[in-house]
């Protein structure tokens, strides 16, 4: 909020108007970032990607929707996304790249088969490597060099 805040503080000067600061949710989920509502007035953002990766997130995602609202209410609903008016914001003003895309990986999520070995509990398989240990092959931890056994146990990535 505090970023979000900087960035309609920088355009209201610049602009010499107000913008009413909008609607913000962090129930995104998925490949996007952030989405922005223009005739709401709301953003939307991606909370766990903005865990995974807050430096980047308050850096670049958060002023990429701040001025998709503040390009609407300075040009309407005449323009491109992405297009000059946008890029102006975030070059001219924010001093960010105007990239179009937030480039964040996805974590891969799913199930975890879990094994143990002498020196460590709840060491995660992917279900590929767990079928291959169902199948014979064996892993070896490089600390103790004690097999890696299957707990029995599964968990959930998020
Ligand atoms: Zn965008
Ligand atoms: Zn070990």
């Amino acid at each position: 909020m505090a970023r979000l805040e900087e960035c309609y503080q920088l355009a209201e000067t610049r602009f010499e108007r107000q913008f009413p600061r909008p609607l913000v949710e962090l129930d995104l989920r998925g490949q996007r970032a952030g989405v922005a509502y223009l005739q709401r007035n709301l953003l939307r953002f991606n909370a766990q990607m903005y865990r995974d990766h807050s430096e980047d997130f308050l850096q670049q995602t958060v002023p990429h929707e701040a001025a998709h609202l503040i390009a609407h209410h300075l040009f309407g609903l005449a323009i491109r996304p992405h297009g000059p008016e946008w890029q102006s914001i975030m070059v001219g003003l924010f001093k960010l790249p105007a990239q179009r895309y937030h480039d964040y990986p996805v974590k891969r999520r799913g199930t975890r088969y879990l094994y143990r070995c002498q020196c460590a509990d709840n060491i995660p398989f992917t279900p590929q490597r767990h079928a291959w240990v169902s199948r014979g092959r064996q892993y070896q931890c490089r600390r103790c060099g004690d097999l890696l056994h299957f707990t029995g146990q599964q968990a959930i990535l998020n």
